[in-house]
């Protein structure tokens, strides 16, 4: 008996990720610097020299190199390799949560997305326009083609995200008189509204809001924040996003047969 197919898939699927993954390393690190993301090749940023092929297999070669650069020993981040087996395990757990379908394809590539703005926004505070125009034309062409939300919905999800986190701004910004919340953000809440739809797009304004709070009293409580001091917003709106859209409806079905028994 030979292997089942979407046991296979999967497998496919982790090389997939794990080589998208590298890709997005190499996203992530050039974007910022205003550096092509094509040309050159993979080099260390330490020394310059070229990194080769061998050197260059995601999650494998890190493990291999001990961490180090062949060349000059420079230590190799550990992102590298989480990047690489996140995007991985990520591919194939979409695929076991959706199947082969368009649900899966949506929240594949939104995660992917997810993962570049969020490493980006915590490196520089900033929110790369580039990976939300890619994203937002994935967004709407999902919705064209797939069956899991119309136009419509996508657009609609886009507005209402984008539109409550412009009018959270404009009111911390005259309750705060400074500025309270980037324009990136806004700006990748419409992007993220794009794929999950306005019902979705509420659950995940109240989610992002709540993991943000969470975590920041959790940092002022410990003294590895000062209240008032920005800190970067964007992987708690990608967070939220992710659980909203992908366990919204069970979260609510779960809470309403709580909160009506
Ligand atoms: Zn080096």
């Amino acid at each position: 008996m030979g292997m089942e197919p979407h046991i296979l898939f999967s497998v496919w699927l982790f090389f997939l990720g794990a080589a998208l993954g590298s890709f997005l390393n190499v996203v992530v690190y050039r974007l910022p610097r205003g550096e092509s993301i094509f040309r050159p090749a993979s080099h260390c940023p330490n020394c310059d020299k070229p990194v080769k092929p061998y050197d260059n297999i995601p999650i494998l070669s890190w493990l291999l190199l001990g961490a180090k650069c062949r060349n000059c020993k420079e230590p190799i981040s550990m992102r590298y390799p989480f990047v690489e087996l996140a995007v991985a395990i990520w591919f194939v757990w979409m695929f076991r949560l959706f199947g082969l379908s368009w649900e899966f394809a949506n929240f594949a590539i939104l995660g992917v997305l997810l993962l570049a703005v969020s490493i980006v926004d915590i490196d520089t505070q900033l929110i790369p326009d580039s990976v939300l125009i890619v994203g937002a034309v994935f967004g709407l062409a999902f919705a064209f083609y797939g069956d899991a939300m119309t136009v419509a919905e996508s657009l609609t999800g886009g507005a209402a995200m984008g539109g409550t986190f412009f009018l959270i701004a404009l009111i911390g910004e005259k309750l705060m008189k400074k500025e309270s919340m980037g324009f990136g953000d806004i700006k990748l809440s419409l992007m993220i509204g794009l794929f999950i739809g306005w019902k979705m797009a509420i659950l995940a304004i109240f989610f992002s809001s709540i993991f943000a709070s969470v975590v920041g009293l959790t940092a002022i409580a410990l003294g590895k924040m000062k209240f008032g001091k920005p800190f970067a917003f964007g992987p708690f709106i990608a967070l939220g996003a992710l659980v909203s859209g992908i366990w919204g409806n069970l979260i609510l079905d779960a809470y309403l047969r709580w909160a009506f028994v």
